[in-house]
């Protein structure tokens, strides 16, 4: 029998990636979908074929146990979560809700439909759960590059609420023996990359202003450093760390540093402009608190799951530059306002 698997986030980058995965594998899949008419929901119906959905809420108690009954799922991804650091600031208190205690409310429906108490002292036949956490826990760092037991200084509301989220996904796992991990994953992009972030904005605006649809790009903090990957290669790690005998905590990474302003030079490159007669620095962009500097030690994934990144951030850079050449080419065409909402 194939087995199942519900994904909160569906509608999200890495949802989608990772429901087309597990479906390549023969998994049934559901994606978990909030709210009434859900945009989002018939462009990954219509990205992803085969998927079933199941209605509910992060912030819904009952909706996550009554899903979680209903699927039955062998393996739960938990993506969802307001995912944007600059949002977590003029929202703190929903971050808090949906990244923080969003994941308790996961584990609690997964234990309450499994039946978990502390006496049980085996996790087999269980649930499985994967945790999304994020390499913004490390924040402002005391050691690089950043591995499995460097220590948290989250440095937004965005990374104090996944922070939570991680060490509740660790704490039922010593306290019900529940199979839960988190992946510790730095910043993947890709094509389907929100708008808003960095790599997404900067190939939007080049595709565009290749095109002539506009003049200018405007950003913040040119200096910041990333480990950058690509999302179709993170989203098979979340599936091999569930698949270890033993749960554990991954961080998933390139161990490659890349600046914003490498971003902006290999995209205006790409396309054969210069990007000082275009980029604009409003200061407006900058953080209240920075993350300067992050990158990974992937190596206890590489050695452990056989995890390795398949594309490098030259690649990636072009590859989000050329997909959002044919949207802007669409868009100059029919005049119609796809950008966002490109795949
Ligand atoms: P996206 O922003 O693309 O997707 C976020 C998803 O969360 C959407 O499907 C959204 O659904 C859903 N969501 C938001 N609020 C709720 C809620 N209250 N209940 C149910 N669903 C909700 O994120 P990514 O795909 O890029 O990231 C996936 C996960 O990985 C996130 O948790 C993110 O924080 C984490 N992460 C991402 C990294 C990256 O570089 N991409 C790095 C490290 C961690 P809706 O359509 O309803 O809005
Ligand atoms: P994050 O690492 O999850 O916050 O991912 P982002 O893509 O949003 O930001 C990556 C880095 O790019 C951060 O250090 C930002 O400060 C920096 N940055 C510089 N200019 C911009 C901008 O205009 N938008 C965004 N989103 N980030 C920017």
């Amino acid at each position: 029998m194939s087995r199942r698997a519900l994904i909160t986030g569906i509608t999200g980058q890495d949802g989608s990636y990772l429901a087309e995965h597990l479906l390549s594998l023969g998994y049934q899949v559901w994606g978990l979908i909030r709210g009434q008419a859900n945009p989002r929901k018939s462009r990954i119906s219509r990205l992803v074929s085969d998927l079933s959905f199941v209605n509910g809420d992060l912030l819904d108690q009952g909706s996550l146990v009554t899903a979680v009954d209903k699927v039955q799922p062998d393996e739960v991804y938990n993506l969802a979560a307001i995912s944007f650091v600059p949002m977590s600031w003029q929202q703190a208190e929903l971050t808090a809700e949906v990244n923080g205690m969003g994941v308790l409310r996961t584990l609690e429906a997964i234990r309450l439909v499994c039946g978990l108490d502390k006496s049980r002292n085996d996790s087999s036949g269980q649930i499985r759960f994967y945790q999304a956490s994020s390499s913004e826990m490390f924040g402002k760092v005391v050691e690089s590059p950043q591995h499995e037991t460097t220590i948290f200084h989250p440095r937004s509301p965005y990374g104090v609420a996944k922070t939570y989220g991680h060490f509740i996904t660790r704490n039922y796992r010593e306290s019900f023996n529940m199979y839960g991990v988190s992946g510790i994953l730095f910043n993947h992009e890709s094509p389907r990359r929100g708008a808003e972030f960095v790599t997404r904005k900067i190939s939007l605006g080049v595709a565009q202003i290749k095109l002539g649809l506009q003049d200018k790009l405007y950003l913040g903090n040119l200096d910041a450093v990333r480990d950058w990957g690509f999302a179709g290669d993170y989203v098979r790690a979340m599936h091999l760390m569930l698949q270890r005998d033993e749960p554990t905590d991954y961080v998933v990474g390139t161990g490659c540093m890349h600046s914003v302003h490498d971003a902006v030079r290999m995209a205006f490159e790409y396309v054969g402009l210069n990007w000082q007669d275009h980029v604009v620095i409003d200061p407006g962009l900058v953080r209240p608190a920075e993350v300067e500097t992050l990158c990974a030690d992937p190596s206890r994934a590489k050695a452990e799951l056989g995890w390795e990144p398949t594309v490098g951030f030259e690649q990636l850079m072009h590859m989000m530059v050329e997909s959002d050449l044919q949207n802007a080419s669409r868009e100059r065409e029919f005049g119609d306002l796809i950008l966002a909402s490109s795949w």
